[in-house]
């Protein structure tokens, strides 16, 4: 008879004990909605999960139950993350940025048991409740607001607490292959979707993403999550960081540039991860102030892209390391991520620079591939472009409900279109529905945008397509320019000749005081469309 190795499952509670046991004093330091910068530790943190998860239980959550959060990133929502986890409930966290009839579908579809939340988000409760068809038990997660909505009771998180015990609990094992977490797509094209994440995927995920390619996460590091708990589980920051005891700095609801550079010098943050809009405001603050980073050493970049000017500020202005990303909600999120190999650190810096504009290689245990519009699959040449595929035990196969998310050949279409090269690196194009289709060929409009954020007077720029009655799409450059700074079509466009193909110069410049942004921080492209994409331009040649 063959022996085996002991066939224990994967349960997600064990990432925090593991942190309790092996890095007791870790601090976890939170901006709080109460205004003040609260401070705990894994032990203690551990502790008051004991006692969430027995106070969930003797609400009459159980098993496969959904425990909705609207929160910020503070300990609570962590707490709340391992109490729903350890007892086998589902944490279904919840995107306040959405609207309430958006919240409202959305946990109505999800059939959530209880919903946690933060004092900001009173109102949106308050303006939801009515409409919530399963929620049974409302709970507030800090007595600095009070919430008045009619025929509902709130509880009081703090006080669900004190009336536990905090020992230590002999921990049910969940079937790592039920849902332990929930995140709804933002339901940019048709109604969200629910990505079910499980203790396998979840575990395997914190584990892949650690690895000193990936994240290279360790116990040295203090690590600053400002991408949000509510969308795709911080990009799995909450649980790597507890699998290598890593201090946890939340920024809680600051999230402009002062609040979080003031966090990250003030605890000495070494790593911060977030999309690039928030980055947008955190270097503008440092660059207003002319204030250095002392202690931050990378900054994990995902979502959207990280364009040139964006790594370049980091890179040579700061001496931050940039980690270029790609994920969906759907790959729990991380599946690729950009860390040199030794050959490509010895190039020139420019070079450097244009790779790192890459999303970076495929992590072990997600594969993609490149598809072309009749199936069959590209080279890994960093010249073809096509649909990019993923499939791994951490990406989506149904969705909430039973919906169908992986094609029946296994393999899941992003919607993106990439390129991959030769080494792996794999470089979003464009979404399928942004790419600027114009004469037949395509203009990536994330190439546009980010040569255009090259240019000193531009902070942010978006692309979208413009009907043409020639050339069926051409490009529409909308740039907000920097406070103070001036520049007008022509200027712009001198500076993109160089930069890019003649034919890709955008057909039309508008300038804008802010662009739109979506629930998790991407320009909404759609909104952009509606306001300028109609009627067709007058222009007949283009400006090639
Ligand atoms: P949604 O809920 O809107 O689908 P996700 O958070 O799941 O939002 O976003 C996934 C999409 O975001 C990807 O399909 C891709 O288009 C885009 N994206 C993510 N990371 C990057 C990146 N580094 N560069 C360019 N696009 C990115």
């Amino acid at each position: 008879m063959d022996g085996h190795p002991m066939p224990m499952p994967l349960r997600v509670i064990d990432l925090l004990r593991h942190a309790a046991r092996n890095h007791p004093q870790v601090e976890i330091v939170s901006r709080r909605v109460e205004g003040d910068v609260h401070r705990t530790t894994y032990a203690d943190t551990y502790r008051r999960v004991c006692r969430l998860a027995r106070a969930l239980e003797a609400l009459g959550i159980a098993r496969g139950d959904k425990v909705a959060t609207l929160a910020w990133n503070t300990y609570r929502h962590l707490e709340l993350y391992y109490g729903s986890m350890a007892i086998g409930a589902v944490c279904h966290t919840l995107n306040p940025r959405l609207t309430v009839d958006q919240l409202v579908w959305i946990c109505n579809h999800g059939g959530d048991r209880m919903l946690c939340f933060d004092a900001s988000f009173a109102p949106l409760v308050a303006a939801a409740a009515p409409g919530l068809q399963t929620v049974t038990t409302f709970v507030l997660l800090s007595r600095t607001a009070a919430m008045t909505a009619p025929q509902v009771e709130v509880l009081d998180y703090e006080e669900l607490l004190a009336r536990q015990s905090d020992a230590d609990i002999d921990w049910p094992t969940p079937d790592e292959n039920a849902p332990c977490g929930l995140c709804y797509t933002s339901g940019t094209t048709g109604d969200p979707k629910g990505v079910c994440y499980t203790p396998r995927s979840t575990l395997l995920h914190a584990w892949a993403s650690a690895l000193p390619d990936v994240l290279a996460l360790s116990a040295q590091d203090t690590v600053l999550p400002v991408v949000p708990m509510f969308h795709v589980n911080a990009w799995g920051l909450p649980f790597s960081l507890p699998m290598v005891g890593a201090k946890i700095v939340f920024p809680g609801p600051a999230l402009d540039g002062k609040s979080l550079y003031e966090l990250c010098e003030a605890e000495r943050v070494t790593m911060a991860a977030g999309v690039p809009t928030i980055w947008l405001g955190l270097l503008e603050h440092v660059r207003a102030q002319g204030a250095r980073f002392n202690s931050l050493r990378r900054t994990v970049i995902g979502g959207a892209a990280a364009g040139e000017a964006m790594v370049r500020a980091f890179e040579l202005e700061h001496g931050v390391r940039v980690l270029h990303g790609w994920g969906m909600t759907e790959t729990s999120p991380v599946a690729a991520l950009n860390q040199f190999t030794p050959r490509q650190q010895a190039l020139s810096v420019d070079a450097r620079v244009r790779l790192q504009t890459k999303q970076g290689r495929e992590l072990f245990g997600v594969e993609m591939r490149l598809e072309a519009e009749d199936g069959h699959v590209l080279e890994r040449d960093g010249a073809s472009t096509g649909r990019l595929l993923v499939r791994g035990p951490w990406v989506v196969q149904t969705y909430q409900g039973g919906v169908s998310g992986a094609r029946a050949d296994g393999w899941f279409d992003t919607g993106d279109i990439a390129t991959i090269d030769a080494d792996g690196f794999m470089q979003i194009v464009d979404r399928a529905k942004d790419v600027v289709k114009s004469g037949g060929e395509w203009i990536s409009s994330i190439a546009l945008e980010s040569a255009a954020m090259t240019h000193p007077a531009v902070l942010e720029a978006a692309v979208i397509g413009i009907p043409h009655p020639k050339w069926d799409e051409r490009p529409l450059l909308v740039c907000v320019l920097r406070p103070g700074q001036a520049l007008d079509r022509a200027q712009l466009l001198a500076h993109l000749q160089p930069l890019v193909a003649k034919w890709w110069l955008p057909e039309a410049v508008e300038f804008v005081n802010a662009l739109p942004h979506g629930a998790t921080g991407k320009v909404l492209k759609a909104v952009l469309r509606e306001r300028f994409a109609a009627p067709p331009l007058q222009q007949t040649s283009p400006v090639y």
